[in-house]
């Protein structure tokens, strides 16, 4: 008897975990509460429906994170890939496609294959029994949220993300930021040094809050409410009520002392904590903020000691159910408390339509292998689908835990290769000659 594979949400994830799991021969049931429930983005019952750009970012392999992403899932046969590329349109160096067209080929694929199956209804329980995948996305039902809070716990589900800027730890100004956790505290030196500090005089202080205040700032969609202002304020609102209030907030100079500069009390300090377990890439702390992407670059870029800061991501306050996925699943990214559920795609806490995508693509392969009674080696963390899957499971902090794109920073580093800005061409195109060969090996050793 052919084994059957159900695949709550026909989003981005789970239409690319169901392609992979019908090719491999099992039958595969696809839970889409579209358009019986809607939700405030998606406006079709399509399977695949991207919701807001229509833009998959940039197409280069050989330079860019998402670009070698784009990569790998090609060359594991991937239906995302393959419909984006059929409706590309013309956008320089970026995969745009034509939103529609997209949506309407992985529909006409999936329907048109036998084993599959597509119900329309709303999937509100975390079964016991069976293999599941859910990919149900940033916009999760109500319901179904409910459940997995009853699983997991309430502190486990976000439905905000509330991200601060990341920065490649190798772009900060080491000569002007130091290592030092407030007031030293920590058990051990590692703890007593979690913390990089950039120091503000007077003036630097006052530019940057009259920045804050000038920078642009972007809208909520039509049914994105503010009701996360309780608890996680952008820093641009925290300026505005009041010069003073993020110097007693996240900006607060108390507890440390400038290294460089023992003897000069700073004004106010801006702390970047660490993000990961590699050590590559720091958080901005406190620093979440609703400012457009350009404006973020400049306004931080005054901060001494991020001049020349290059940004792994920048910050974003969204509608966004995910949840805290290093404590919740294990590196094949079932649920440790029901392993016969996987999760897939947004939910996870990755970010983007093809970070989504490429771990529907993963859940699917490792559904199968599970299934069919295959061992799948780990997938290398050096390529891009490892390094997102080994930072959601695991080498993320989990404390802090916010979605991710996928980026450089979330790769083992290549020794032997200049740092800094001169050495990254020879650097990013080390890590994508590494993945695409580590990637191929593992794609040849599986299903
Ligand atoms: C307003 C908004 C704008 C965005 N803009 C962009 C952007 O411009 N670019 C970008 O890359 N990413 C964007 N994203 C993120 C984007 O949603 C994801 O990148 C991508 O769609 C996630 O794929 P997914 O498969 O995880 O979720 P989705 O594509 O959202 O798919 C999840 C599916 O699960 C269904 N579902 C939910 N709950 C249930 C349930 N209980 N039972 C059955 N079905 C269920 C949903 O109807 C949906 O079809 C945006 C998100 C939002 C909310």
């Amino acid at each position: 008897m052919t084994e059957t594979l159900h695949i709550v949400g026909g989003g981005m994830a789970g239409s690319e975990a169901a392609w992979v799991a019908a090719r491999a021969g099992l039958d595969v049931v696809i839970h889409e509460m579209r358009p019986r429930v809607a939700t405030f983005a998606h406006q079709t019952g399509k399977l695949a429906e991207m919701v807001c750009s229509n833009s998959f970012r940039s197409d280069d392999s050989e330079q860019n994170a998402v670009g070698l992403l784009h990569w790998e899932m090609r060359a594991a046969g991937s239906l995302t890939m393959e419909a984006a590329d059929t409706h590309r349109l013309p956008a320089g160096g970026a995969l745009a496609v034509d939103r529609e067209a997209f949506s309407q080929f992985v529909n006409d694929r999936l329907r048109g294959l036998p084993n599959v199956t597509v119900v329309d209804e709303e999937i509100a329980a975390l079964p016991g029994e069976g293999h599941w995948i859910f990919a149900t996305g940033p916009l999760t039902s109500e319901a179904l949220g409910r459940a997995i809070i009853a699983e997991t716990g309430a502190e486990r589900l976000a439905f905000f993300d509330a991200i601060a800027p990341i920065v490649y730890a190798e772009s900060i100004d080491m000569s002007v930021a130091w290592a030092q956790s407030r007031y030293d505290k920590g058990e051990t030196e590692d703890e007593r040094r979690a913390y990089l500090n950039c120091p503000m005089d007077k003036a630097q202080y006052e530019a940057f809050i009259d920045a804050l205040l000038a920078a642009e700032k972007t809208e909520f969609h039509d049914g994105e409410t503010a009701s996360y202002f309780d608890g996680c304020l952008p820093i641009e609102v925290m300026a505005e009520r009041g010069r003073e209030t993020l110097r007693h907030g996240p900006m607060k100079p108390v507890g440390l002392t400038n290294a460089h500069k023992p003897d000069e009390k700073a004004h106010a300090v801006v702390q970047l904590r660490r993000d990961n377990a590699l050590g590559t890439l720091y958080n901005i702390v406190g620093f979440q903020t609703k400012m457009k992407y350009g404006a973020q670059a400049e306004v931080f870029r005054m901060i001494p000691g991020l001049e020349s800061a290059s940004f792994a991501r920048l910050g974003g306050i969204h509608r966004n159910t995910f949840m805290n996925s290093p404590t919740l699943l294990d590196a094949e990214m079932r649920l440790k408390s029901k392993p016969n559920i996987r999760f897939a795609g947004q939910v996870t806490g990755v970010e983007g339509y093809v970070e989504s995508a490429a771990m529907g693509l993963l859940a699917g392969r490792l559904a199968v292998a599970e299934i069919t009674g295959r061992s799948l080696p780990p997938v290398p963390p050096t390529t891009a689908v490892g390094a997102l899957v080994s930072h959601i499971t695991g080498g993320a902090e989990a404390k802090t835990f916010q979605p991710m794109n996928v980026n450089f920073g979330l790769f083992p580093p290549v020794e032997g290769l200049k740092a800094g800005r001169r050495g990254r061409r020879d650097r990013y195109k080390a890590y994508t000659d590494r993945a695409k060969a580590d990637w191929q090996g593992w794609l040849a050793a599986g299903v």
